[in-house]
């Protein structure tokens, strides 16, 4: 007797199960996993890669996610501690190796991640050498610089997830005090994510109002309302969220998901994400930070002319050597 499937089709053509959506997230961890589900329930990608040295781990979310998949469009899942599973992914979005233990800042991370990132680069590029590298794992600027520089790809296909985490935390605290949604508040950081991100208060804006032209002092210290304590709570909030939950997830989830939705579907977004630098603002040092960038299905296609003042690029350029001197200290 032939089978049920048999029975129940006639088979008009043999399914391609190639798709060009694919992702593949490295690091399943609290974060990977966070991008993966922002990923998946948003419909950004159909067809989702994990990998991570932990095979239960990785089997165990694999598994979950699957018992999800009537919730979802059906998206094809495949996990392996195999980088061959990452075959052919257009965004490869790197999120593996260690964090910060309460107290430690991102930058103590540097050589225990580069360590790690020299066994997982070059792999991804072997498997799908079109693909853009989206580097979260931290200190997130100079690990999209050692992803670059392993991956042998052109800059414009590695980036960092960068200050667009930075900016959107921004966004939020300024919607609370203005009680509008944090999309109708428009501010950008922008420089290292971490301790010496820039935040450009000489364009924070609502509907074109710029805050600075109601107070030329805003963002200052001079400031009575002490806006700048928004900028200090953004660079607190992880900190804070660690010493709290031990990990931040959610926003760095929802964040991924936001840059993979512009590259897949070639939105042309601008998003503030690492990149590396190229002579703006002054800048000579060969480093990645975080500017508006231009996402398209190539990556980054134009880096965004910000008109900052003095001062503001001043603290980028410090940004910046800070940046290469950390370089500078990393064994190859
Ligand atoms: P985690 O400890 O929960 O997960 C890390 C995962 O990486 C683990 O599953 C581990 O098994 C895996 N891993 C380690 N070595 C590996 C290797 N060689 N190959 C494959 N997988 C490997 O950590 P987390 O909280 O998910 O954080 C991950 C990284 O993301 C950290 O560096 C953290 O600082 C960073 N992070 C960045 C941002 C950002 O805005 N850029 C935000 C939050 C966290």
């Amino acid at each position: 007797m032939s089978s049920i499937k048999e029975q129940l089709f006639s088979e008009v053509a043999e399914c391609d199960a190639s798709s060009n959506n694919k992702v593949t997230v490295v690091g399943i961890g609290q974060v990977g996993m966070a991008c993966a589900f922002s990923i998946l329930t948003q419909n950004v990608s159909s067809d989702l890669a994990l990998i991570d040295v932990a095979a239960d781990k990785l089997q165990g979310e694999l598994m979950d996610l699957q018992h999800g998949s009537a919730f979802i469009k059906n998206a094809k899942i495949q996990a392996s501690t195999d980088f061959s599973v990452s075959a052919g992914s257009r965004l490869c979005i790197i999120t593996a190796g260690a964090r910060q233990r309460p107290g430690e800042s991102r930058l103590d991370l540097v050589q225990r991640n580069t360590d790690i990132f020299k066994g997982i680069i070059p792999k991804l590029v072997e498997y799908s050498p079109n693909t853009i590298l989206l580097v979260v794992s931290n200190p997130v600027d100079i690990l999209t610089y050692v992803a670059w520089k392993l991956s042998g790809l052109p800059k414009n296909r590695v980036i960092g997830s960068g200050t667009n985490l930075d900016s959107s935390r921004f966004r939020f605290l300024m919607s609370q005090r203005l009680n509008i949604a944090p999309t109708s508040c428009h501010g950008w950081i922008i420089g290292e994510h971490g301790d010496s991100s820039v935040p450009v208060w000489s364009g924070v804006n609502v509907a074109g109002v710029r805050l600075r032209e109601l107070n030329p002092d805003v963002g200052t210290d001079s400031d009575t309302e002490k806006w700048c304590e928004l900028h200090s709570e953004v660079v607190n909030s992880a900190y804070e969220v660690i010493k709290l939950k031990g990990y931040t997830s959610w926003a760095i989830g929802l964040s991924c998901a936001s840059l993979a939705s512009s590259i897949l579907r070639n939105t042309n977004n601008v998003h503030a994400v690492s990149t590396l630098v190229n002579g703006e603002h002054g800048i000579k040092e060969e480093v990645y930070l975080s500017l508006p960038c231009v996402l398209t299905a190539n990556g980054v296609s134009h880096i965004v002319k910000q008109i900052l003042t003095d001062s503001e690029t001043v603290q980028l350029q410090k940004s910046a050597a800070l940046m290469q001197q950390v370089q500078l200290g990393i064994k190859w």
